[in-house]
């Protein structure tokens, strides 16, 4: 890669900004970046001559095709590709594409989930464009980021109640800057999400049907060596990765996707990419992307980019980290404590608003963030436990005590911290981002949500975040406006605010089993511990009256995720338990017998030719591995028998949990006997590729 390029290079592939100022009219940039920044209605006139030059651009360069780009329920992206192309008068065709065509389009979306939103009877959903987020070019089409819609108006993706979600806290942050004296055009999110994978062999891949099925390892016997030597973690990166990672940084970089760090993570195989943040929705968008692209760049080194969260036993699973702030259109970021004492009362009212939102919508938080997949992360030592709490660090939350208490605040100098009198100590950043353990950690100058998995789309989380923090903000605002004397009513809120919350703050180690006792028996806080346990509070009154009250959702979109996910969780794991029984029947035992025949048939020989050798270690390893196919055959028949009892998901609450107190049990049960066969089984034997060679064999 010619390296002086990438500035070039850099966004060569989207209609950004620099494209439309270049190549729209002035009357027509400047409409179209009102709608941008202030979410006004979008004229047909105006739409017509953006969706004409943005047409003669994506022909120049490569685009014979356009698509409406959309993120369903399924938590990937969704694209229907329709060519510019129509016949002309003399029989020749001419490239056009219409504002119509750009505003609105019409898949027909009866095979996605909409959990009851749409019958399928009226199949047909529209996509709406998004302006606030850049069009770009993929594989010759011009991909138009686009919310999806049933024609009743109901979401039937993630993007519009995250747009939805913006707003409310647009709204609330507006309410609230406007009594410190600052009108602002407007408040946005910011997020910029740190992404996990791991790299396997293409190869070793291919002969693994669990990873081709599931995207996990539902076998396997632990390596003699795992990632306990921690000599992976920011390691040396391997030239084929570095290939990789060359590739897929020259492909985010033309579609605008500010990836900016990349290293070697915690696993063997693992690494991490982290962008730049950027506005929530278009970090969204670019997430989205970047896993995609993630994988399609990987296969072509010979690899396999794994985004599951656990695709091995044993060692570390990936996360991401929702790195999310707000700030205003100026740039200004509200969670940067500033220099006087007025910009640090709104910054520690800001604060207040986020322990509020996060103490009183903890669930909410919990399930945005769960799946089959990242079930088996949470609380299992590698990732923050499935309780969520705040990380403020000793100086600030010393600080919010002494507001709390009224006492001298031990800091540079003793003073006792009266709002809107004394400006806080500057914090360093080193003394703020030690804690790992930490769900939910202040790094700063923004919160970093470290729960989700490295699959989950950050849609999810956000939409809870926005919409509590819009919530907190909006209650904030309405006592304060109505405040005789603003400053003493701003310093009784914070300390009540501080006094209901603190609960949710903690600093200490979240890995830890005391915590969990302290937290879940002394707080009360919850522990939501799978899927199936947080899902269903989504429907908790109080969750959907505060989620409906900012129209972020309607009842019934509400009632449809619900289910939606949860029949999400049920087909993932009824997938991996056929998965398991299909490998045990066709492979493994049929390999095991292999291995015992050749064990039985040695030892009569052996014992033909003299009758003095004992066969010890082969008729040990053949009693035992003779049990083990015996154990391998009754698990696998409980599993098939438990899996065949629960194939209607008429109850997807019961079902949900005779998933996880059953299937998943009877699974865990069943890859027990086949890793100790493999311990046992001459490798020569054993029919899929064992932990070590996937994990070890790229170079
Ligand atoms: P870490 O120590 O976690 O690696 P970094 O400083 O590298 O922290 O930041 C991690 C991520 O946080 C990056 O994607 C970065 O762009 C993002 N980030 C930084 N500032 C903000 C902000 N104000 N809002 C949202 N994300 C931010
Ligand atoms: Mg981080």
């Amino acid at each position: 890669m010619n390296t002086q390029n990438v500035p070039e290079m850099f966004g060569a592939l989207v209609f950004d900004d620099r494209v439309m100022r270049a190549r729209l009219s002035e009357d027509i940039y400047s409409s179209l970046r009102k709608t941008i920044d202030e979410n006004t209605r979008l004229d047909d006139k105006v739409a017509d001559a953006v969706a004409t030059e943005m047409k003669k651009w994506a022909v120049e360069n490569g685009a014979t095709h356009y698509t409406h780009w959309f993120q369903p329920l399924t938590g990937i992206t969704a694209e229907k590709h329709d060519s510019f192309i129509t016949p002309s008068p003399d029989g020749g065709i001419i490239m056009e594409f219409s504002g119509k065509e750009l505003i609105k389009g019409e898949p027909d979306a009866s095979s996605f989930p909409s959990g009851g939103l749409r019958a399928t009877f009226e199949a047909r959903g529209y996509t709406a464009w998004d302006p606030t987020s850049y069009a770009f070019i993929k594989d010759h089409t011009l991909c138009i980021p686009t919310a999806f819609c049933s024609y009743s108006g109901d979401a039937l993706d993630k993007k519009t109640p995250l747009l939805r979600s913006m707003q409310a806290l647009n709204r609330q942050a507006k309410r609230v800057l406007k009594l410190f004296g600052n009108d602002v055009k407007y408040v946005r999110t910011s997020v910029g999400p740190e992404q996990e994978y791991f790299l396997v062999d293409k190869e070793m891949f291919e002969k693994r049907p669990d990873l081709v099925y599931t995207g996990r390892t539902l076998f396997g016997a632990m390596p003699p060596k795992g990632q306990e030597l921690d000599d992976h973690y920011f390691g040396v990166i391997k030239p084929r990765v570095n290939a990789f990672m060359e590739e897929l940084n020259e492909e985010l970089w033309k579609l605008g996707i500010l990836a900016k760090t990349e290293h070697n993570e915690v696993a063997p195989a693992q690494h991490e990419l982290a962008p730049i943040f950027s506005t929530t929705n278009v970090a969204t968008d670019n997430n989205q992307l970047t896993m995609e692209i993630m994988q399609k760049v990987a296969r072509k080194h010979g690899m396999v980019c794994l985004l599951h969260e656990k695709p091995f036993a044993g060692v570390n699973g990936s996360g991401k980290h929702n790195n999310w702030s707000m700030a205003t259109d100026t740039g200004a970021n509200l969670l940067s404590p500033g220099d006087t004492p007025s910009e640090n009362a709104q910054f520690l009212l800001m604060l207040c608003a986020v322990i509020k939102a996060v103490d009183e919508y903890q669930d909410l938080l919990r399930l945005s963030v769960a799946t089959a997949g990242n079930d088996h992360r949470l609380g299992a030592n590698e990732a923050p436990p499935a309780i969520i709490s705040i990380f403020l660090g000793d100086e600030l939350t010393a600080i919010l005590d002494s507001i709390k208490n009224d006492t001298p605040y031990e800091g540079t100098e003793k003073v006792i911290m009266k709002l809107g009198v004394h400006s806080l100590p500057r914090f360093s950043r080193d003394t703020t981002d030690r804690n790992r353990t930490s769900p939910f950690a202040f790094t700063g100058n923004k919160f970093e949500f470290r729960s989700l998995g490295s699959a989950n789309s950050i849609a999810c989380c956000n939409i809870m975040l926005n919409a509590a923090v819009a919530e907190s903000l909006q209650q904030f605002a309405d006592r304060l406006e109505g405040a005789a004397d603003f400053e003493s009513e701003l310093h009784e809120l914070i300390k009540e605010t501080i006094k209901a919350h603190e609960r949710i703050i903690f600093n200490g180690n979240g890995y830890g089993e005391e915590w969990i006792e302290e937290a879940t028996k002394v707080r009360g806080l919850s522990n939501l511990k799978t899927t199936a346990d947080a899902m269903p509070h989504l429907l908790d009154k109080k969750n959907m009256d505060m989620l409906i009250a900012h129209k972020v959702f309607t009842e019934s979109e509400l009632h449809s995720r619900c289910e939606i996910m949860l029949e999400n969780y049920c087909k993932t794991i009824n997938i991996e338990g056929h998965t398991m029984v299909d490998m045990v029947r066709k492979n493994y035992l049929a390999a095991i017998e292999g291995y015992l025949y050749s064990l039985a048939k040695t030892t009569s020989l052996m014992k033909s030719v003299s009758a003095n050798v004992k066969c010890n270690y082969e008729i040990s390893t053949m009693e035992r591995l003779s049990e083990l196919t015996d154990s391998i055959n009754e698990a696998t028949k409980a599993l098939e028998e438990k899996l065949a009892s629960l194939v209607n998901y008429d109850n997807i609450i019961k079902t949900s949990e005779a998933m996880r107190d059953e299937i998943l049990p009877a699974m865990e049960n069943l890859r027990k006997y086949v890793d100790e066969a493999e311990m046992l089984t001459s490798e020569r034997y054993w029919p899929f590729p064992s932990y070590g060679k996937l994990l070890f064999s790229v170079y």
